[in-house]
């Protein structure tokens, strides 16, 4: 029943420019008026039924984009009331598997659900993002045989015409552009700077982004260690989503400190940066107990005046204000 009543809404949505605006703000769910950001996944790639691998959700305006879509952030975004559907935009910081595995999952459900009646998903991320999208959903593709049965045999086409879609079935087909450092995207009422991450070059190109929308800025900050590019990046933002991923002092070597960074390290990007709030992810089970949360908080905020917060799967946080907005997952 709540399908049908999606189906219709879409439905209708697709026909809002013929039928005026009132039609389409009627057919579409209501937006927040503010930007909101919620943490889909704040683990990293080992096993957690607490903490799925990176994701986040930015509803600013109309426009719905996830940053990283790494395994399990896909179901988030379902326990978030969001299908994929909703999503408008994906970028991806790196192609680091915990990063981008539900990238699979997001494309082909939207265009499943989708039923020719919604945009093709706008895709951003470094090389060779082009290639993964071509070698999961081309013809030659993982999926290549999948789609085609489903463009193709009757039973699928009855359910897509069931669903409103008019034969013959488009291929999924998202519009990728690969971005770098530097880049900016623009989106209606906000735009997305791609800055550097310190993290496993050469053999990833790895991004960080920043987020400006009407009411604020958010930076994330992929996977990064220490870095000056990434500093300029969240400059005077309200929020920084960092990686913080273990203990500072325990890391079994400087390149894998070079690579992720410590707490410590979060606090002085965050204090240089000036930002207002920020927000710990890609934790892992290490640091994410009792006792040791508290004193990684207590650490940071020795160098750092603004505000931390510990983040959680399906935490959500706004830009504008000072204070989290609500806190699920608990
Ligand atoms: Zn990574």
């Amino acid at each position: 029943m709540r399908r049908r009543t999606f189906i219709g809404a879409l439905a209708a949505s697709s026909t809002a420019t013929a039928l005026g605006k009132s039609a389409e703000a009627a057919a579409r769910p209501p937006r927040a008026k503010t930007t909101k950001i919620t943490l889909l996944g704040t683990g990293t790639p080992a096993p957690s039924l607490a903490r799925q691998s990176s994701g986040f959700l930015f509803e600013v305006g109309d426009d719905v984009i996830v940053m990283d879509h790494g395994p399990g952030a896909h179901q988030r975004l379902l326990e978030s009331g969001h299908r994929a559907v909703d999503v408008t935009h994906a970028f991806f910081t790196h192609l680091h598997y915990d990063h981008c595995m539900d990238y699979g999952r997001l494309v082909l459900q939207r265009w499943d659900q989708g039923a020719d009646k919604i945009p093709d998903l706008e895709v951003y991320g470094p090389p060779p993002v082009k290639r993964m999208t071509e070698l999961l959903f081309g013809e030659e593709g993982v999926y290549g045989p999948d789609i085609r049965a489903r463009i193709e045999h009757r039973s699928s086409v009855d359910v897509f015409e069931a669903r409103g879609g008019k034969a013959p079935r488009k291929r999924p087909s998202p519009h990728v552009r690969e971005v770098h450092a530097g880049d900016v995207v623009q989106g209606n009422g906000w735009k997305v700077t791609v800055g550097h991450a310190a993290h496993v070059q050469p053999y990833l190109e790895c991004l960080a982004f920043r987020l400006d929308a009407p009411d604020g800025s958010v930076c994330y900050s992929g996977d990064s260690g220490l870095s000056d590019g990434l500093v300029e990046l969240a400059r005077g933002c309200d929020v920084l989503i960092h990686m913080n991923h273990y203990f500072s002092g325990t890391a079994p070597s400087p390149a894998y400190r070079a690579a992720c960074g410590n707490h410590r390290d979060n606090a002085q990007t965050a204090q240089r940066a000036g930002v207002k709030t920020l927000v710990l992810v890609h934790v892992l089970a290490q640091i994410d107990q009792p006792r040791i949360r508290e004193q990684i908080v207590h650490e940071i905020q020795k160098e750092f005046s603004g505000k931390v917060v510990w983040g959680e799967d399906l935490m959500q946080l706004t830009l504008a204000g000072p204070a989290i907005a609500s806190i699920e997952g608990y």
